[in-house]
């Protein structure tokens, strides 16, 4: 395990590394087998590949997240291009009848470069989501954005109730962004966090953490706040379920799509409400990065995939 938690570190410090990604994208060896290993965790690069696999597991029973894969945009133009995509993907969604959530980075439609043109762009995302019967979820990104994203979310959701937002239980501020969070009427997603923050804001993976989600979710609860539980960690499956909250209308449990298919298909099948996050795009190489960082041992799932050849996760569910 110490090799695979070095591996896992050096992992997310080179997928930020934009030399060793041009490197990987242009190489005609190394591009194909990467490509092998995402299937298992994204749907494909087109908002047609998502759209089907969502589409399939809609049938099988499940609620479903879609997301065009993206962040950190630095130009107006790309920002405006990822927005008109989304835009796009929701109308598809609408003449087709799928019933999604959408899912995105505010950083990916304007955040790194105008808050402001962040704002202007969810507006109109959260228009064309109302008039297709859609709802949007904003993902939560570093600490230092926080501020911007939960202001943006807030100007928002005053206009569109369809609008929610992710929350990380690992920051210590959530316990009071949650309280006030209740004042608004859009869904909460919680996660326990994926970026490595300093250690005065932040609880690390503990039971500490754990205790801290599980009041979290309390909180939602008692409130009577719509909130997606959005792990993958069966420890806190097992204590929601104890406490009887998985039943109840306002909570269910979210998922990324290829991690733990398993656990998401037992819960659905005991009848509880289980969403599947899907992901599509071009730009997959830092979310399978991360998918593998985040659970060394997926490492060897995707070595197996680049030998074997693609392997597609639908079928799992
Ligand atoms: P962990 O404590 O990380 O893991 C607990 C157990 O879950 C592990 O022991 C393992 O059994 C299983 N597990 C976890 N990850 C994997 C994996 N990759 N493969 C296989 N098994 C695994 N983070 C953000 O910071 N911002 C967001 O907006 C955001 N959105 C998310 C949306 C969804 C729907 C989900 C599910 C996660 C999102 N995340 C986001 C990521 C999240 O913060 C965690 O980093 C991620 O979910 C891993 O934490 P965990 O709760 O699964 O528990």
């Amino acid at each position: 395990m110490v090799i695979e938690k070095q591996f896992a570190d050096g992992l997310k410090s080179i997928a930020r590394n934009l030399d060793i990604k041009e490197y990987i994208q242009q190489s005609p060896e190394l591009y194909p087998l990467f490509q092998k290993s995402v299937k298992r965790f994204v749907t494909g690069e087109s908002k047609e590949d998502g759209i089907s696999i969502g589409d399939q597991l809609i049938h099988k029973g499940y609620r479903i997240s879609l997301e065009f894969i993206g962040e950190n945009t630095i130009t107006k133009e790309e920002c405006v291009r990822a927005k008109e995509e989304f835009i796009a993907l929701m109308k598809e969604c609408g003449n087709r009848g799928i019933s999604s959530r959408i899912s995105l980075d505010l950083s990916h439609i304007g955040l790194s470069v105008n808050p402001e043109l962040a704002y202007e762009s969810l507006l109109e995302l959260a228009k064309v989501a109302q008039s297709n019967g859609l709802s949007l979820m904003i993902s939560m990104e570093e600490s230092a954005k926080t501020d911007q994203i939960l202001s943006i979310y807030k100007r928002v959701v005053s206009e569109y109730s369809n609008v929610g937002v992710t929350l990380q239980a690992q920051l210590h501020r959530t316990l009071d962004d949650i309280n006030e969070l209740f004042n608004y009427s859009g869904a909460i997603r919680l996660v326990k966090g994926a970026y490595q923050e300093p250690s005065d804001i932040c609880i690390p993976r503990s039971d500490k953490l754990d205790e801290r989600y599980i009041q979290l979710v309390d909180l939602c609860v008692k409130a009577n706040h719509q909130v997606s539980i959005a792990s993958h960690d069966e420890v806190i499956y097992k204590q929601v379920i104890e406490r009887g909250y998985l039943q109840n209308p306002n909570v269910e449990a979210e998922m990324l799509y290829g991690i733990r298919p398993d656990l998401s298909k037992k819960l659905k099948d005991d009848g509880l409400a289980v969403r599947v996050y899907l992901t599509y795009g071009v730009e997959w190489y830092l979310y399978l990065c991360h998918r593998i960082a985040e659970y060394p041992p997926n490492i060897y799932i995707a070595i197996t995939d680049m030998i074997q050849g693609e392997k597609d996760s639908t079928q799992l569910y």
